[in-house]
Order: structure tokens, then sequence, then C-alpha cells
């Protein structure tokens, strides 16, 4: 019996040990980052829907102008004046 080579055992075995704590620690954050990262990405995801919302809330751009009936070119926004009559389109 050599007793340094049973020291070399333990020590190679709480050497494995270590690694093994080392891997599952790593592992662990990884996995908290990755619970973190969709949550991250759903509240950025909830946000762009709240500023999605008030455009699709906000009526259409009119197809016609209320005061000449001539149709409108489809970049036409509220607010803008008519290209035809010249008639500021309001909501
Ligand atoms: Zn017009």
């Amino acid at each position: 019996m050599n007793p340094s080579k049973k020291k070399n055992l333990l020590t190679v075995a709480g050497l494995i040990l270590l690694l093994l704590a080392c891997v599952a620690a790593v592992e662990l954050i990884f996995m908290g980052l990755g619970e973190a990262i969709p949550n991250q990405g759903r509240g950025s995801a909830s946000q762009s829907v709240q500023t999605e919302l008030p455009d699709q809330s906000t009526p259409a751009a009119p197809s016609f102008c209320p005061f000449c009936g001539e149709g409108l070119p489809s970049t036409f926004q509220w607010g803008q004046f008519c290209p035809y009559c010249g008639g500021q389109v309001e909501a």
C-alpha cells in the first residue's frame, strides 16, 4: 500500500467533484440567463405591441377627399392637404 497513491486518488476525485460543481454552477447561471432573456424579450415585445396599438387604433387615412371627392394617394395621412383641391383633410 502506498499512501501517496491514495492521496493522489483523493485529490483527483476532489478535482473531478470540483469540476462537476463548476459545470453545474455554470449550467445554473446559463439557465437563469436563458429564463431572464425571454422575459426581457416578452417585455419588449409587449412594449412594441403597445406602441403599435395606437397606430392601429387611429383611423386609416381617407382614400377619398371629403371636399372634392378625388382619390387620395395611399401615403396620404390625416391632417395633410388634398393635392387636388388643397383642403386640409382632418379626422
Ligand atoms: Zn380635395
